[in-house]
């Protein structure tokens, strides 16, 4: 059984006009190191997608199982513990807590369920120095630029070991010199920890360094060359 299956996946959500079928019967799966980009026009349903992948929000139907696990079936608490466990976060606008430090923000996937200890921040400060941050892990996200905000965001991605990495346009907001800097990291550390990695991009250059290529496309992913 692969690590990642999705089957059949569905998502409505309700509309004044009745339901808006969002996602039409996604199916996917992956291996542990491989990646996969998914392009379509805005509204097309690529972050609902990673949301349902990412645990975040339910289908309306299908399968999905991750590691051997099918989260859904999971209660609440467990399901925020796998979820935290097992999948690591990239967004567009970083999403890092702007009153912690970066130091902190790494840390943040342990401190809903306990203090870090002296290991935990040894793990953080080695992992802010691979992703190049060891210098500013005493600042707060709004003292950092752009590709140093998304340099964070991958570091606290990252420290848990997850099995799968999703990122949302993680480039979008960065200038062209930076996007490839970043990609470069993301795809290094995808490769150095055998994570599942799937972006979402409207980047080309992005997604043509991906091994596998989707577009969604009426709300189904369909393979691109
Ligand atoms: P994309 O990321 O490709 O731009 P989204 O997944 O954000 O697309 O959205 C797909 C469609 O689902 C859009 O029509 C959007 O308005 C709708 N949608 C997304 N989230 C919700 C929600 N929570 N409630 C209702 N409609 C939603
Ligand atoms: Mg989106």
């Amino acid at each position: 059984m692969p690590t990642l299956v999705a089957q059949s996946l569905t998502k409505s959500y309700p509309s004044a006009g009745g339901e808006l079928p969002v996602l039409a019967g996604v199916s996917l799966s992956l291996e542990r190191g491989e990646n996969a980009a998914v392009i379509g026009p805005s509204g097309s349903g690529k972050s609902t997608l990673l949301s349902i992948l990412g645990t975040l929000e339910s289908p309306t139907a299908g399968v999905y199982e991750l590691c051997g696990t099918a989260p859904f079936a999971l209660a609440e608490a467990e399901l925020a513990a796998f979820r935290s466990r097992h999948i690591g976060f990239i967004f567009q606008d970083h999403h890092l807590l702007p009153q912690c430090s970066v130091l902190e923000n790494v840390l943040a996937p342990l401190l809903a369920d306990g203090r870090a200890s002296s290991s935990d921040v040894g793990r953080a400060e080695f992992l802010l120095d691979r992703v190049g941050l060891a210098h500013r892990r005493d600042h707060r996200p709004a003292q950092l630029s752009g590709g140093e905000r998304q340099r964070a965001a991958i570091a606290r991605a990252l420290f848990r070991g997850p099995t799968l990495l999703l990122a949302d346009e993680p480039t979008g907001n960065l200038d062209r010199t930076t996007a490839a800097l970043i990609s470069d990291l993301m795809l290094e550390l995808q490769r150095e920890y055998n994570a599942i990695l799937i972006v979402v991009t409207h980047s080309q250059a992005l997604a043509e360094r991906l091994q596998r290529r989707f577009e969604l496309d009426g709300g189904r992913l369909v393979p691109r060359a």
